[in-house]
């Protein structure tokens, strides 16, 4: 192998093998290191892959619309086949309920109609015609499960819900990365794998390459912390850390894999379902099942993570907590004895917003504390990245000037400064995974 390259990239899953891919494009001999045996192998393999236009913010909910563009169309955007095969983007839509927590959806919706994004309102009536299982009844706020008025509705109904019909889910997040990666291939980026960075090297105030655990060197001016929720850890080693407002933090979840209710075929006729009343979230998935994850209620502690590498991965009480919430809109799930669906880390940050930005290690740049919700993102993230790099690589002060970004799909130029790891936290967000 050729050890200098323009850029290397630290992780290759779903953001940092699109980031591959659009370097590449740009004509960067570019090298993807990951300590995994391939790509799309760590966080990216447990992602739930919605794919959903609402957040919190107007930047972030104009990022995800740009990006649904990308994997509605993903071979075009791509432009390769896969030997592997190529991901399915399986369009249902997202059903949204109101709540005061979400401020019934109202800002939202502001947002989506300054995007012009598609939406339409559904009156409580009418929940059971996206969901005839479900039940409308109100239970928030959220309890712990030892409460004894779990489970007890405070109101005879919610405040109905939104419909987004650009929505819905990747089905095989690991693939994504996968296809990525062959299409960075195709433009000439390299991977190399089972290979652990274990030093950033510096010279003179500049990055000038990365050192691996066995000792090897390989040098570039570039280099690009995309590693997931061991961001902090890569930063650590680059020395960039005191230079940051933002910080970023391994966070353990637990997705709960369930069988639909009998009599309703989740997989074929459910869709993407949002619920802040209940406090979690859910999807089809094969098999007739129902991926269910939280929504981060205020009375559950967060679980952080020092050590992304040494975490406890087996099913806790929050498998069934989540499961029994979401038991409390559809009546007819089932418990079952053995949990199934994964354990995995998110990489939070304070304002659950992701950070896209540079460092103050001139070279060293960072697409991080994607806070469980940058799945989606991962085309546009790709793109934005490239943009401060190449833009501060050709001198561009970004901290000072913050880059203007344009979303070609949806015509609209944004400010970049959204990401930058000295931002305000931004109190707009709902400081959970819904971002
Ligand atoms: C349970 C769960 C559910 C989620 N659901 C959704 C969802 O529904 N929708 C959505 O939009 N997002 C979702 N997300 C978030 C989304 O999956 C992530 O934001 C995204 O996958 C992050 O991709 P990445 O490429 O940045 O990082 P990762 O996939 O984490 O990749 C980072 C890579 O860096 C490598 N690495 C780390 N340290 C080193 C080192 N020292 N040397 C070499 N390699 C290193 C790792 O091996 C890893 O492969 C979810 C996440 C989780 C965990």
């Amino acid at each position: 192998m050729n050890k200098t390259y323009d850029a290397i990239i630290i992780g290759a899953g779903v953001i940092g093998a699109c980031t591959a891919f659009e370097l590449a494009k740009k004509g960067w001999k570019a090298l993807s290191i990951d300590k995994l045996p391939e790509s799309g192998y760590g966080s990216t393999s447990n992602s739930c892959a919605i794919i959903r236009t609402y957040y919190s913010a107007l930047e972030t909910c104009a990022i995800a619309y740009e990006s649904w563009h990308y994997w509605s169309n993903w071979e075009n955007h791509l432009g390769v086949q896969d030997d592997q095969g190529m991901i399915k983007y399986k369009q249902t839509g997202c059903l949204v309920i109101k709540t005061p927590h979400n401020h019934d959806l109202s800002k939202v919706c502001q947002t989506m109609d300054e995007i012009g994004c598609p939406y339409s309102h559904v009156p409580t009536e009418n929940i059971t015609d996206y969901l005839p299982i479900a039940d409308t009844q109100q239970f928030e706020p959220a309890k712990p499960m030892d409460d004894p008025e779990f489970g007890m509705p405070t109101g005879s109904a919610i405040r109905g819900a939104v419909f987004f019909p650009h929505g819905g889910y990747v089905n095989d997040p690991k693939l994504a990365a996968h296809n990525a990666q062959v299409a960075a291939e195709a433009h000439g980026a390299e991977f190399l794998f089972r290979a652990e960075v274990s030093e950033i090297r510096s010279d003179k105030d500049r990055v000038c390459g990365v050192t691996l655990k066995d000792g090897s060197e390989i040098n570039a001016p570039v280099v690009i912390n995309v590693a997931g929720p061991h961001s902090s850890k890569i930063n650590e080693m680059a020395g960039v850390l005191d230079d940051m407002k933002m910080t970023t933090r391994p966070m353990r979840h637990e997705t709960s894999h369930v069988p639909s209710p009998e009599g309703f075929d989740f997989e074929k006729e459910g869709l993407v379902y949002s619920d802040s009343d209940v406090s979690t979230y859910c999807r089809p998935e094969i098999g007739n099942n129902i991926v269910i994850g939280s929504e981060d209620p205020e009375c559950d502690e967060p679980v952080w993570v020092d050590d992304p590498d040494n975490f406890n991965d087996s099913f806790s009480e929050q498998w069934t907590l989540q499961v029994m919430r979401m038991a409390q809109r559809f009546p007819g799930l089932g418990i079952p004895s053995k949990a199934q669906g994964v354990v995995a880390l998110y990489d939070v940050t304070e304002d659950w917003i992701p950070i896209y930005d540079k460092s103050s290690l001139s070279g060293f740049y960072m697409a991080i504390g994607t806070s469980g919700n940058q799945f989606k993102n991962a085309p546009i993230a790709a793109k934005m990245i490239g943009a401060i790099v190449e833009a501060c690589e050709n001198g561009h002060d970004h901290d000072a000037e913050p880059l203007q970004f344009h979303l070609e799909n949806i015509d609209r130029t944004i400010s970049l400064g959204v990401f930058s790891r000295n931002r305000e936290i931004d109190q707009n967000s709902s400081f959970s995974v819904i971002g």
